[in-house]
């Protein structure tokens, strides 16, 4: 699933490759992807792309109708990715059982293809006058790579919160746009288990967690920017420490990675570095072994 650093590139690639280009016609391949209606996709049609930018993890795609500004934002779930191609087929895509869910095309004939893998569909797009017209954007938390996300904010986040930290980095509503893995990852370069309780930690803890945030993510920026779309998954892939590396090494000391499971999805962790060397229990793994 495309997270923060990820996102932030592909708002980076699409406007090196197309400000200023004139839209043809956008379409959707799959019914259930658009969650808005007025105004209509139509409206898209003749008018130039101004600006590409994120919320949390949501991209934003500005674009002036001469008279007006409009939003085509998008969030790609975690299944969804964006193709560029040179050269889109002039006629509107066709719905389908593919992956295809949304095209859109410039009069110069290049464009992209919004794409989801899988069966649960839950790439959207929106077209709207205004950002925060989008339900998820409305209620982001600060983002982290934002000068006014500091220490003393994060603190302020986390008090009184007696639930998880590992699911308090994850939720949208209190900081934007960390995910799943990123979330694994900052937990274990800040050496904390991801079942802590986000309203336990020191203000020492805050401070050192706080700092891990922002390197981490402002280095996988680092590392994915000038990427192609299609270049940033293995990107993403190769710096990621513990997430989706149960059973390898840990990087820093060389215990294995170990693994939660829960409905839908799975933590990766460093026992060594982040619990005492104590394994997490695993819910789902101790049902299977019973
Ligand atoms: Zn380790």
């Amino acid at each position: 699933m495309p997270e923060l650093p990820e996102v932030e590139s592909l708002a980076a690639d699409l406007r090196e490759r197309a400000l200023d280009r004139v839209i043809d016609r956008a379409d959707i391949a799959e019914f259930s992807v658009l969650k808005t209606y007025d105004p209509p996709l139509a409206a898209l049609h003749g008018a130039t792309l101004a600006d590409v930018t994120r919320h949390g993890k949501f991209l934003d795609l500005t674009v002036s109708t001469g008279s007006s500004q409009l939003h085509l934002i998008t969030h790609l779930a975690r299944g969804g990715w964006l193709r560029w191609r040179e050269e889109i087929p002039p006629q509107p895509a066709r719905a389908g059982k593919g992956p295809l869910a949304f095209r859109l095309r410039f009069t110069d004939g290049s464009g992209f293809d919004l794409t989801e893998a899988g069966t649960r569909k839950r790439l959207a797009v929106y077209l709207v006058k205004d950002p925060a017209d989008v339900p998820g954007i409305a209620s982001l938390g600060p983002d982290p790579l934002a000068p006014e996300f500091t220490a003393d904010v994060l603190g302020g986040l986390l008090a009184g919160r007696r639930t998880q930290i590992k699911g308090v980095l994850r939720d949208q509503k209190i900081i934007a746009g960390i995910g799943n893995a990123y979330s694994d990852e900052v937990l274990h370069a800040a050496r904390m288990s991801p079942f802590r309780l986000a309203s336990s930690l020191n203000p020492e803890e805050v401070e050192a967690l706080h700092q891990v945030i922002v390197e981490t993510l402002r280095s996988a920026v680092e590392r994915s920017a000038g990427l192609a779309a299609s270049e940033l998954k293995k990107e993403k892939k190769s710096g990621l420490a513990v997430h989706g590396r149960a059973g390898e090494k840990c990087p820093i000391c060389g215990d294995v990675i170990r693994e939660v499971s829960f409905a839908d999805s799975a933590l990766q962790y460093c026992a060594t570095c982040q619990t005492g060397g104590k394994p997490l229990a695993d819910r789902r793994l101790s049902r299977l072994l019973k």
